[in-house]
């Protein structure tokens, strides 16, 4: 007798999934300085994907909000 897969049970994966992926209600907002603060470091570097898990798409719509937020003074610039 086969065992059939069940859906969604999975056990222990830890793989990394975008949140932007899964919630589709989730925006990526520049104006949202709470959610994009979770995708920089506290010095202001964004973060890699492979920390945060977000997909190469929305990474770039992250990084591409974060250097907006930048812009208008809502979260700060690298300083190195
Ligand atoms: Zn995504």
């Amino acid at each position: 007798m086969v065992e059939r897969q069940r859906r969604g049970g999975g056990g222990m994966r830890k793989k990394k999934v975008c949140q932007f992926c899964t919630d589709r209600k989730l925006v990526i907002d520049y104006k949202d300085v709470e959610m994009l603060s979770k995708f920089i470091t506290d010095r202001g570097k964004i973060l890699p994907k492979r920390v945060t898990g977000t997909c190469a798409i929305h990474q770039r719509e992250v990084a591409r909000a974060i250097k907006r937020a930048r812009i208008v003074a809502l979260l700060p610039y690298v300083r190195d």
